[in-house]
């Protein structure tokens, strides 16, 4: 019988960390690939199409709602998000092993579609202070938007438990979660092998 891949949705607020824990796993293992959702927010200067979105505009990303290509969509913070059903189908069925980063909402919903081929990750910093500082210290949040993605934090994490597995990225204590996001992938990284 074939392989099935499985689907890793690192889930949390802006600012928890989820980016960072993506990049520490690709440099741990090559078993594992970003996958990336799309996006009509406006590329931030290091980011590059197709890489960490696909940035498409306002009217493509309405034909993709109109065509049904999407499973799901979110507004989160005042821009549209959304995850190809055919991209995280496929991952499975060609039996890769992918992760990416999605909200709350999103999470949830991908998972329901794919209850047994994917695995919920929620990321939490230790305090929304420390929320705070990370995302004053990343310096792409206006303080207008600061408190809005604080008040979306704390909606967020209230639906923590709705995850498979909840994961602290405390300050400071990056390899920390890099080491347990590791162990809640190990059964796959080893059929994989
Ligand atoms: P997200 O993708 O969830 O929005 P990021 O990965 O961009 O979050 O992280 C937000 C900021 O917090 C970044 O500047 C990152 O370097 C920093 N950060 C992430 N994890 C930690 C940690 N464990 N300790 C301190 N800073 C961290
Ligand atoms: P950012 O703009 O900071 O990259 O991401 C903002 C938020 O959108 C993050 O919480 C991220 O996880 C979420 N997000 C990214 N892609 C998707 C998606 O396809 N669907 C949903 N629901 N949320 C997404």
């Amino acid at each position: 019988m074939p392989k099935r891949g499985h689907l890793f949705l690192l889930i949390g607020p802006s600012g928890s960390g989820k980016t960072t824990l993506i990049h520490e796993v690709r440099e741990r293992t090559p078993l594992v690939r970003f996958i990336p959702t799309t996006t009509t927010r406006a590329p931030r200067p290091t980011e590059e199409n197709g890489r960490e979105y696909f940035f498409v505009s306002e009217a493509e990303f309405d034909q993709l709602i109109q065509r049904g290509d999407l499973l799901e969509w979110q507004w989160v913070h005042g821009n549209r998000y959304g995850t190809s059903r055919r991209r995280f189908a496929d991952v499975i069925a060609q039996g890769l092993l992918g992760i990416t980063s999605i909200d709350v909402l999103g999470g949830v919903a991908v998972k329901t579609a794919f209850p047994l081929d994917s695995t919920s990750i929620f990321v939490r910093p230790s305090s929304l202070e420390e929320l705070r500082r990370r995302l004053t210290a990343r310096g792409d949040t206006a303080d207008e938007d600061m408190d809005r993605r604080l008040a979306r934090a704390e909606m967020e994490i209230a639906q923590a438990s709705a995850c498979d597995e909840v994961l602290i990225n405390d300050d400071g204590r990056l390899q920390e979660a890099a080491d347990r996001l590791m162990g809640i992938m190990r059964p796959w990284l080893g059929q994989a092998e």
